[in-house]
């Protein structure tokens, strides 16, 4: 395997809405230029970015994916992302390594959710943008619609580069408009192609759309505007090469169009990456920070420097291990180099071997130079995200982040005995999965997994069974209501008494029970004058009251935010013990909560719907059936998004309501906010459903 230099390298990810054609166009790629010697397909599972199981049943993109190419002597580095907005978490960390942003664009669906959001990604990471617009080949695909809609949402920056050829069945190849050549591609699909004149049904359109191209290179230089209004035209080096820094800068989105499929488009594509996008020297210095003082560091991206690389994706293979991908940051890395991870305590990593990956197949390298991807097996503590460098240079580089997931469900494994197996499974899937959380809720005892929605979670529990060989049932979870009292009580008296045979047991204790505000918790007062309670059998009767307040009064809920006032009491020389006036205490509590109007508390979520604007009416409507209260509203694009609060109880089915309301192009997260009264109606209902549940167990 070739060693690439860093000004050769390409680092291409392909993003875009689900079904845009990703994945294929990265098998197309690797098949015109000879890297692989047969088209993948996803349809029979052949595509050589989605060769993970649960991919090839499903047949779409579940996590980011490593392919690679050369073409006129450039390594094309492909990073195939998923475009599914439930697993955008690969996506956005391949952010911080490419270089460039290939965004597709379906062109019969045009800009979709996820087109505006990966989008988004761009501009955060100030990653370079190029658009394609694929599937030219489907009926109903329309170049001119879809690039209206695109200049619509993005500008007019976004600027062909070329033209499609025909279209829908029609569709032979396209016009470049940088050298003014025609290139159709064989009927056979095998991609070949040869430059030819321009059409002369399109000789006229070409050379408009390329005078608008010209000028828009102009305005982004002010030596090229000079040489324009001198010339009244750009040569095709100085176009170039004005293309090439403008697209670099993000002044520039070039739109290029294509047929993943049939190959189509497909090597004028190559040439589009090879020569007009940036390579990683020219992306400026990477910036980071020394981890012992947070100093900002950078480092040039070049073989010379001291060497740092990042994670952007770990796959937990049960057999191989775990494989980190990495981009090589600065310097050069060689299969003996030194590294240590300063995102972690600085702790020494061996690499035992570099390679490049092709989908799942591996090549050993000797070395990468910077800007490169590659893989290496079995870190021991570096994950995702996480920077490793020279250990006498040290540096870090931002972690990327997400919000919390919106959706937790709990885990039941389906044999008893498999709870360790599953927590291990779910342990080796979140190295995997940023976004995937687990935790024990410690007052319902369930496992919880949480993710981006029914989906994220169902797929996560489908590959644990795949991989690891253990089956799980997912529940909705229980809903962690709380109670607490609204009314001051005063002078409860709890007594424990019983003579049986020998020694008996006594023991009374008078309490106040009053509420306290919210976030208190418990608080327990001894007013006790004099003796009527000893000493040492005091903290009884508060045990007493606080195991009686954990088991809950009304459903079985903790009872929370309450101080209890031990007042008085009597007790007895010979039959008073520690357990007597411990029941008695939780007998005074029991009574004083009768009385003092207690109420259980519900877990409210602050709740973000993001929903296009034709659904609007119908999600809000939704959510105030859900009890939900609007707090504000936002437009993002042709979308709105809701801010809303609503009982964690009514979201638990939201995301298939969510899906079949916005045809699956709405999105929602949501965060636990505070804790609020239940309403009485519903409050009646929970308490006769645990009145009812529990006569059953002691019935059963
Ligand atoms: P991704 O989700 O963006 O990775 O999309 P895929 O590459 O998985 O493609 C989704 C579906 O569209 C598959 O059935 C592909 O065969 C099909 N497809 C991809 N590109 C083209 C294209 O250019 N033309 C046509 N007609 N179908 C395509
Ligand atoms: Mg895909």
């Amino acid at each position: 395997m070739k060693v690439y230099d860093t000004p050769d390298l390409r680092n291409v990810l392909l993003v875009g809405h689900g079904g845009a054609g990703k994945t294929t166009l990265a098998s197309a790629v690797l098949f015109a230029a000879g890297a692989v010697n047969r088209m993948g397909k996803v349809d029979d599972g052949s595509a050589v970015t989605d060769f993970d199981d649960e991919e090839i049943e499903r047949k779409i993109s579940l996590q980011a994916a490593l392919a690679h190419a050369e073409w006129k002597g450039k390594k094309i580095n492909v990073i195939d992302a998923p475009g599914y907005a439930a697993f955008l978490a690969d996506t956005k960390v391949a952010m911080a390594v490419a270089d460039t942003a290939l965004v597709l664009l379906d062109a019969v669906a045009g800009v979709q959710i996820v087109t505006e959001r990966v989008f988004g990604y761009t501009e955060q990471y100030r990653v370079p943008v190029a658009f394609v617009l694929n599937k030219i080949d489907r009926e109903n695909a329309s170049f001119d619609r879809t690039l209206a809609a695109l200049q619509e949402r993005f500008g007019r920056t976004a600027v062909p580069i070329q033209l499609p050829i025909g279209q829908e069945h029609g569709f032979e190849g396209v016009v470049d408009l940088v050298a003014m050549k025609a290139w159709r591609s064989a009927t056979d699909d095998s991609g070949k192609t040869a430059p030819e004149e321009v059409p002369a049904d399109l000789a006229e359109r070409a050379s408009e759309a390329r005078s608008a191209l010209v000028e828009m290179v102009a305005e982004t230089n002010d030596g090229l505007m000079e040489t324009f209004f001198e010339a009244g035209d750009l040569t095709e080096a100085q176009l170039v090469e004005g293309l090439r820094a403008a697209v670099a800068q993000r002044r520039l989105f070039p739109v290029a169009c294509a047929s993943a499929l049939h190959l189509r488009g497909i090597q004028p594509l190559l040439d589009v990456l090879a020569d007009l996008l940036p390579s990683p020297a020219d992306r400026g210095e990477a910036a980071g920070k020394n981890p012992k003082d947070g100093a900002e560091v950078t480092r040039r991206v070049a073989p010379g420097e001291p060497a740092s690389l990042f994670v952007f994706k770990t796959i937990a293979d049960p057999f191989a291990g775990k494989l980190s991908l990495f981009r090589v940051m600065s310097g050069t890395l060689r299969s003996d180099s030194t590294v240590a991870n300063f995102s972690r305590d600085g702790q020494v990593e061996r690499l035992g071997g570099l390679a490049v990956l092709q989908g799942k197949q591996q090549t050993s390298v000797p070395e990468l130079r910077a800007g490169d991807l590659g893989v290496v097996a079995k870190l021991r503590e570096t994950q995702t995200s996480d920077t490793l460098s020279d250990p006498a240079n040290p540096i870090v580089f931002e972690r990327v982040t997400f919000r919390d997931p919106a959706i937790s469900y709990a885990v039941e494994p389906k044999s008893k005995g498999d709870e360790e197996k599953i927590s291990n499974a779910i342990a080796r899937l979140m190295e995997e999965d940023p976004v995937l959380r687990s935790r024990r809720d410690p007052q319902t005892g369930e496992l919880l997994v949480s993710g981006t929605g029914q989906v994220h979670v169902e797929v996560a529990l489908s590959r644990m069974r795949r991989k690891f060989g253990v089956d799980a049932i997912l529940h909705p979870p229980k809903v962690p209501y709380l109670e607490t009292v609204k009314k001051k009580v005063a002078n409860v008296e709890g007594k424990h008494k019983k003579q049986t045979g020998g020694r008996g047991q006594f023991g009374v204790c008078v309490i106040d029970l009053e509420p306290l505000p919210r976030g208190s918790g418990f608080e327990f007062v001894d007013k006790i004058f004099g003796g009527a309670i000893p000493q040492n059998y005091r903290p009884a009767v508060e045990k007493g009251v606080r195991d009686a307040a954990e088991r809950g009064w009304l459903a079985g809920c903790p009872v929370i935010d309450f101080r209890v006032t031990l007042t008085d009491g009597k007790y007895h020389n010979v039959d008073s013990s520690e357990m007597a006036f411990k029941i008695a205490g939780s007998l005074a509590f029991k009574e004083a909560m009768e009385q003092a109007r207690p109420v259980l508390l519900e877990p409210i979520m602050a709740v973000e719907v993001t929903v296009p604007e034709e659904n609007l009416g119908d999600v809000m409507g939704d959510l105030s059936s859900r009890r939900g209260k609007p707090q504000g509203m936002e437009a993002s694009g042709h979308y709105q998004i809701i801010k809303a609060q609503v009982p964690m109880a009514e979201m638990l089915d939201y995301s298939s309501t969510l899906k079949s309301l916005t045809s699956d192009r709405g999105s929602f997260t949501m965060d636990f906010d505070h804790y609020e009264e239940v309403p009485s109606n519903v409050q009646e209902k929970i308490v006769a459903e645990y009145a009812a549940k529990r006569q059953a167990e002691q019935a059963g």
